[in-house]
């Protein structure tokens, strides 16, 4: 069994901004969306690939903040060594660095909480940069680049965290099915599911009928266990992916029901009652 620690660094930030470019997609923070979209719909549908498609969307995401923090920190940096020259800001401790937004980016402080052992900006940029050379873009590439093992390590910690959260969420599952099946308006044949999927939904789902709680766990009823279905949330009909993020626990009455439409239920239990 994988085991995952969550060390919950951001992990509710990452998770509102994914969020908020999921129910409004307008707003397209970073331009990740689009991309996302251009992407995915060039490729072909897969079904129930390891990396889910909602796992993909969470990776792809977090990478385009951490990177754009840099990259705007290094643009405040490079207009400060405009106004005060290099030596003042690099070798000075100049403002820029403590007046800024971002003292530290997320990324710099993700790397002294996961690991700790690489350079902030600020120094980097003394040792490697060349006054003659500094430019905002090239210091964000590179500073990234130098990085590199730790960057895809903290990416993949905070990514597994991310999805570990949203995973709890049917509605914003919902949400972002609707959203990927709009945009790949291809449609998947209905297959058989693997184990590890149905152990996911099953787990999260706490082995009731998402809709009126009917236990489907097998413990006390064979019948119960047998009445166990696996819902697209968004149906195969209506274009609905198979993917680990589309599915949810019902049973066969309530899955009868619900027939073709797109829906989930968004009532969970309480932990104690008072
Ligand atoms: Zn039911």
């Amino acid at each position: 069994m994988r085991r995952l620690e969550m060390k919950y660094f951001n992990t509710y930030y990452f998770c509102s901004v994914i969020q908020y470019i999921i129910e409004d997609s307008d707003l397209d923070y970073v331009g990740t969306l689009a991309e996302f979209t251009e992407l995915l719909s060039e490729c072909k549908r897969e079904d129930f690939p390891q990396e889910s498609y909602l796992q993909s969307f969470v990776d792809f995401t977090v990478e385009r903040i951490l990177f754009e923090q840099n990259e705007y920190k290094a643009s405040d940096i490079a207009a400060a060594i405009e106004a005060d020259g290099y030596e003042n800001v690099i070798n000075n401790n100049h403002e820029v660095f403590y007046s800024h937004e971002y003292k530290y980016t997320i990324f710099e402080l993700a790397i002294i909480h996961y690991q700790g052992c690489k350079e902030k900006m600020q120094d980097w940029i003394a040792k490697n940069v060349a006054p003659e050379e500094f430019d905002a873009l090239d210091v964000a590439i590179n500073y990234t680049n130098y990085l590199e093992g730790n960057y895809y390590d903290v990416i993949n910690s905070i990514k597994n965290e991310v999805f570990y959260l949203l995973f709890q969420n049917r509605y914003f599952l919902m949400q972002f099915n609707v959203l990927i099946s709009d945009i790949h308006p291809g449609k998947s044949e209905r297959k058989n599911i693997p184990t590890w999927v149905k152990s996911a939904v099953k787990y999260r789902d706490k082995c009731k009928c998402v809709m009126f709680q009917k236990d489907l766990s097998g413990i006390m009823d064979v019948e119960e266990y047998r009445d166990k279905q696996f819902d697209h949330i968004v149906p195969l009909e209506v274009g609905g992916f198979n993917d680990v993020s589309n599915l949810q626990l019902m049973c066969s009455k309530c899955n009868q029901k619900k027939g073709i439409k797109t829906y989930t239920n968004n009532i969970y239990h309480f932990y104690y009652d008072n």
